[in-house]
């Protein structure tokens, strides 16, 4: 891929603890245009659907997620980018305080502002999973239509008056991840192995999916859609590990204050397949994280000069694994998984 809107930053300049070998952390040369999107997320959520308060998405110092996790960003895509990824971090508290009540033994990454959402979920979960899946295309605003509804079809008019083709395209993937996560936190997963696939899935692999085509202006041919999510999974492995060992302490938490006797995290699973504490499950989820990246970072080497693949997919891999890196130097430096003693 041919970088034009990101620098490589100076590896003195950042930590990895460990987790990323060799790569190269890249950021967004513009640094307005994220907190800007993030910050006019904040204010319509705050304004339309919830008051918040000690809330911590995307923003950080010196690493904001979307700078280093879509670093080649389309510039006049960036704001909008941002705004929507802030929302799906709004969005996934309230989303998943539901799924937490619908299944016991389901986990969520928790907000201050999460724990009041908890209070108004009872009977407004089909009315949310439908704001998000059947009717996700739909910009058609009422009197009766949720605030939520309303700021997304406002970033799908926004996306489609940039770029049509990709704005659908992106909807349809986000609208497909809602179907899916809701599934997927049901089970109380054994073992590592089984719980991955579920993981990848929640992790957001087709969030990200659209965010990456959308963001980078990418279109995957249809007859290459298989092949790219079958080549990506690695990466998104490496992802939702990574996401799974900065978020624990706080999903730890969470669990234990919601009464729940199941943690939705790879450190839980690994304790209680392996039978470690909580170190040893750490120090065997960054093994697997380092596997996954190298695994990736392999597959992203042998097609980045393959003919036979397309262009437009193999720039899409190089992407994800930009994203890998950058979710691991995020999330290290984040305020969203400092664990405050308030949580
Ligand atoms: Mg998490």
């Amino acid at each position: 891929m041919e970088y034009i809107y990101s620098e490589e930053v100076d590896p003195k300049l950042y930590e990895t603890n460990g987790l990323v070998n060799q790569l190269k952390l890249r950021t967004h040369k513009d640094s307005v245009m994220e907190i800007r999107g993030a910050l006019r997320a904040q204010e319509d959520w705050s304004k339309h659907v919830h008051q918040i308060n000690n809330y911590h998405g995307g923003l950080g110092d010196p690493y904001s997620f979307i700078r280093v996790t879509v670093p080649e960003c389309l510039p006049d895509r960036l704001e909008l980018i941002s705004y929507a990824n802030e929302y799906a971090f709004l969005y996934d508290g309230k989303c998943l305080s539901v799924f937490s009540c619908l299944h016991t033994s389901t986990n969520f990454d928790l907000d201050d502002m999460e724990k009041l959402d908890l209070q108004d979920t009872n009977g407004n979960a089909h009315g949310i999973l439908e704001t998000f899946s059947h009717d996700v295309l739909s910009r058609e605003i009422g009197p009766s239509t949720r605030p939520e509804k309303r700021i997304q079809a406002q970033i799908l008019s926004e996306m489609i008056a940039i770029d049509r083709p990709r704005a659908m395209v992106t909807m349809k993937a986000w609208a497909k991840f809602v179907q899916l996560a809701a599934e997927t936190r049901k089970s109380d997963f054994k073992t590592l192995e089984a719980y991955l696939p579920s993981r990848i899935i929640d992790a957001g692999e087709l969030i990200w999916y659209g965010t990456l085509t959308f963001g980078m202006g990418i279109t995957i041919p249809e007859h290459e859609k298989c092949l790219c999510m079958e080549l990506a999974k690695p990466g998104y492995a490496a992802l939702g590990l990574a996401n799974d060992l900065f978020s624990w302490e706080k999903e730890r938490i969470a669990a234990e204050k919601m009464g729940q006797n199941y943690v939705f995290n790879a450190i839980w699973v690994i304790m209680q397949e392996k039978a470690v504490d909580e170190s040893e499950a750490k120090e065997i989820c960054s093994d697997e994280i380092r596997r996954y990246m190298a695994e990736f970072t392999q597959v992203v080497e042998s097609t980045k000069n393959d003919q036979g693949i397309s262009k437009e997919l193999r720039k899409y891999l190089e992407a994800v694994l930009l994203s890998c890196i950058g979710n691991i130097v995020w999330s290290i430096y984040c305020p969203r998984y400092r664990v405050s003693s308030d949580c």
